[in-house]
């Protein structure tokens, strides 16, 4: 008989999760199954409802914040991995090798690219089978509850920091504290940025100051880009806020050619003015992608891991909306059982 799994799957667009028995996939020869310990619940999962992402067919299981270990392996992945070794899994699901940019070693634009979770079944799972060339050692030092969004959340921000152009002692702004904000607080202070947490009301003031931030803008008012300015205008900002009106507003506050990544999804249009585009000479552009070795490596030296809520497999439900309501306290897991400390 089979071996048996539980798994949350998305039947069908716009469907509810529902919690399936499924086989337990098996690897071929250059795949390797993972036995999940945790996957992070992120916003690009909702992508998985929506039902128009490129490859993407139903039933699908969500999730690419997975970390677990390797259980079984084809021929292929068993020369460079080993059975009971902790791995981790992102976005990225695969890619071709043999594409136009493939050849270029830019695998992340391979014309054949898998999306764990999307065009490929992702980590809300006990088992996940993921090709061995995606597979992500996993630092002794990081657990995997708390590991697991820093495969995208984590990865994200430290990318977006680390090509900043910014360097030691300059200063940055982190706008939105949530789920993205508070990992790159973190980050932008243990990379030696003059860190700026800007966020919404007080309540949050005395977190950011505790993650490390040297200062914090309220940007409930108006003032906050001239607030900016007054600290001498920052030389980068990072947008984890979904909020195309505030990326406008605050635009004013780089100094004069700064640099703003935004990293949150909106529908929305960010308007800007000509002339700040060309008086000031500023940058603003997006960004996905990133070294997640390089990202769980650094945050293991500097101890920076986020705040989590712990949920079961079953609740995924519960913990979708809670995340999707911008309520989780800050990333939202999934633990399967005998997660690794
Ligand atoms: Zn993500
Ligand atoms: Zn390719």
């Amino acid at each position: 008989m089979k071996k048996m799994m539980q798994a949350i799957q998305v039947p069908a667009p716009g469907a509810p999760f529902v919690l399936a028995s499924l086989p337990v996939p098996e690897p071929s020869t250059d795949e390797v199954l993972i036995k999940v310990e945790a996957c992070g619940i992120c916003h690009g999962d909702a992508l998985a409802l929506e039902g128009n992402y490129p490859g993407l067919t139903y039933p699908v299981i969500p999730g690419h914040e997975v970390i677990g270990t390797i259980v079984e392996m084809g021929s292929l992945a068993a020369s460079f991995w080993r059975s009971g070794q902790r791995v981790g899994v992102g976005w990225h699901g695969g890619h071709c090798g043999q594409c136009a940019s493939c050849r270029r070693g830019d695998f992340w634009h391979c014309e054949h690219v898998r999306t764990t979770g999307l065009s490929r079944n992702g980590g809300y799972a006990e088992y996940l089978v993921a090709p061995s060339n995606v597979l992500v050692e996993i630092p002794a030092g990081i657990p995997s509850r708390e590991g697991a969004p820093l495969l995208c959340a984590g990865n994200t921000v430290y990318a977006a920091l680390k090509k900043s152009g910014a360097q030691g002692g300059d200063l940055v702004g982190i706008v939105g504290l949530g789920g993205l904000g508070h990992l790159a607080v973190q980050i932008a202070r243990n990379l030696g940025f003059r860190t700026v947490a800007l966020t919404r009301g007080k309540e949050k003031a005395d977190l950011a100051k505790r993650l490390g931030a040297h200062h914090v803008i309220d940007t409930g008012g108006e003032a906050a880009a001239s607030d900016l300015r007054n600290l001498g205008g920052a030389r980068f900002m990072l947008c984890t806020a979904p909020n195309s009106r505030l990326i406008a507003d605050l635009l004013p506050g780089l100094s004069r050619g700064g640099k703003m990544t935004v990293v949150s999804f909106s529908r929305g249009m960010i308007e800007i003015p000509h002339a700040l585009l060309l008086g000031d000479a500023i940058t603003l552009q997006g960004t996905a992608g990133g070294h997640m070795e390089e990202a769980l490596s650094f945050c293991e030296m500097a101890g920076i891991l986020p705040m989590v809520e712990e949920f079961p497999l079953s609740g995924a439900p519960e913990a979708f909306r809670r995340m999707m309501e911008a309520k989780v306290h800050f990333r939202a897991v999934l633990t399967m059982g005998g997660a690794h400390a």
